[in-house]
């Protein structure tokens, strides 16, 4: 009976009818051939591959959601948090909708990515703000030091080597790499030397600018599996297009180029200033008025410059600032080692006084916020050192005392303490050994 029909039979989804080289699969209500089989199958791999694409996609939050989420972390640097929040907020914007053009009067209309230049003291936050971006959106991060940089070929880190940590941070899954942010810290270092060596080749300024403008502009690199490059290795192909580059510097000197620019147009027409007397600006404030042009006076040459359009100017920190940056992010230092002391039977105090001394230390050394940590573990070494959670709870307090006119020192003291577990976050000897 079945044998009568068997001619009969077609795919139900092609149509083609069933032969000894068409052989199909009968379900409860229809049949299906090989061919159709096989297309499915691709068909269904695509959703897979595109519900993967879903997953990898960064957490994008309004550009007010971005700026509310760095104030957790980073202190002052308003109007850089909100520079950078809008123009990573249209980079993955652009990102997601890339594949879909915008039609508009019958023109195609391009989102261009836009990389971003943070010019900043060292010790602003920079890489703070843009290390709490990526952690924040859920993508892949690399940092890299221009300093470490030189054209391939020569010895020192070549630029790859930025692309293969990002793929690192990836967990070698390409796609995720295609979404992340690098940093490039102390760009300025790889400005165009200026002077009598030009004819030398300038492996660590221009040729590095050369060399990464490649990488920045969007291409598809080659990169070794295992992350070592080995004769006959398997390789990895990453393209870079989509990958936000950060480049980050002190640019000590660029104000007085600005300057310097501004001065001269001062200089022409009725009430100019003579040239020499420009004053006043701090250099933030100079910035302001930063142009390509100026960038490009540093020592940046122009094709690298143009591939940077979003900069952002970071403040020099004042000493409220460092106090408020000692206390209120997230991760705050105090907050560190109070925890550090409650984990061994101590709760840690630590006056005003002590705060503004500890940000007044650091400004006097001139290493922004990142001179807290330096002053605070010296004032607490030898406390740290002798803290013994055997012999019950202590209060230490660290306080500014006065010793005589010129001289103001970093004291603490120590006293035992009826500290409960609950009160002061402390935990027990056992807890503390486990
Ligand atoms: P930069 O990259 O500008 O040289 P970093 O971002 O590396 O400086 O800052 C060094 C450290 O100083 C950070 O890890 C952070 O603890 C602290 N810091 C710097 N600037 C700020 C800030 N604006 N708000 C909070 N902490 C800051």
């Amino acid at each position: 009976m079945a044998d009568l029909h068997d001619s009969n039979l077609h795919c139900s989804f092609c149509g083609v009818e069933k032969s000894a080289q068409v052989p199909l699969i009968s379900g409860n209500e229809g049949r299906i051939c090989e061919a159709c089989v096989q297309l499915a199958h691709q068909v269904v791999s695509s959703w897979g591959q595109r519900r993967k694409n879903m997953q990898t996609l960064p957490r994008l939050r309004h550009p007010a959601a971005i700026k509310k989420h760095l104030d957790e972390y980073v202190i002052g640097q308003d109007k850089a948090k909100k520079v950078l929040a809008l123009a990573v907020f249209n980079h993955y914007l652009r990102m997601m909708h890339h594949d879909k053009p915008f039609c508009q009067q019958q023109e195609h209309v391009e989102l261009e990515k836009s990389n971003m230049l943070l010019l900043g003291p060292s010790g602003s936050g920079k890489t703070l703000m843009v290390r709490s971006l990526a952690q924040m959106l859920g993508v892949p991060f690399a940092m890299s030091d221009a300093t470490s940089l030189t054209q391939a070929g020569y010895v020192g880190e070549d630029v790859e080597s930025i692309v293969q940590r990002l793929l690192e941070a990836a967990a070698g899954d390409i796609q995720l790499a295609q979404w992340g942010i690098v940093y490039i810290d102390e760009i300025d270092k790889i400005a165009k030397r200026h002077g009598p060596s030009s004819s030398v080749r300038d492996i660590s300024g221009e040729g590095v600018q050369q060399a990464l403008l490649k990488m920045v502009e969007g291409t598809v690199l080659r990169l070794p599996k295992s992350g070592r490059r080995r004769e006959g290795g398997e390789e990895v192909s990453l393209d870079t297009t989509h990958v936000l580059f950060i480049v980050g510097g002190a640019f000590t000197g660029l104000e007085t180029v600005v300057n310097e620019r501004l001065n001269i147009h001062k200089g022409i027409g009725f009430q100019a200033t003579p040239r020499g007397a420009w004053s006043g600006d701090t250099a933030s404030q100079s910035l302001d008025s930063l142009t390509p042009e100026d960038l490009q006076k540093y020592g940046l040459i122009p094709e690298f410059i143009g591939r940077f359009p979003v900069t952002a100017i970071l403040n020099d920190l004042v000493q409220d600032d460092l106090i408020r940056i000692l206390t209120q992010p997230r991760n705050a230092l105090v907050k560190q080692y109070k925890k550090l002391f409650a984990l061994q039977q101590a709760e840690l105090v630590v006056t005003n006084d002590a705060l503004e001394f500890i940000a007044q230390t650091s400004l006097e050394h001139g290493t922004g916020a990142r001179g807290l940590r330096t002053v605070m573990e010296s004032a607490l070494h030898d406390t740290m050192f002798c803290l013994s959670p055997g012999e019950g709870p202590v209060r230490c307090v660290l306080d500014a005392v006065i010793l005589d006119e010129e001289t103001t020192s970093l004291q603490v003291n120590v006293t035992p303490a009826q500290v409960s577990k609950e009160e002061g976050e402390l935990v027990s000897r056992a807890e503390w050994m486990s």
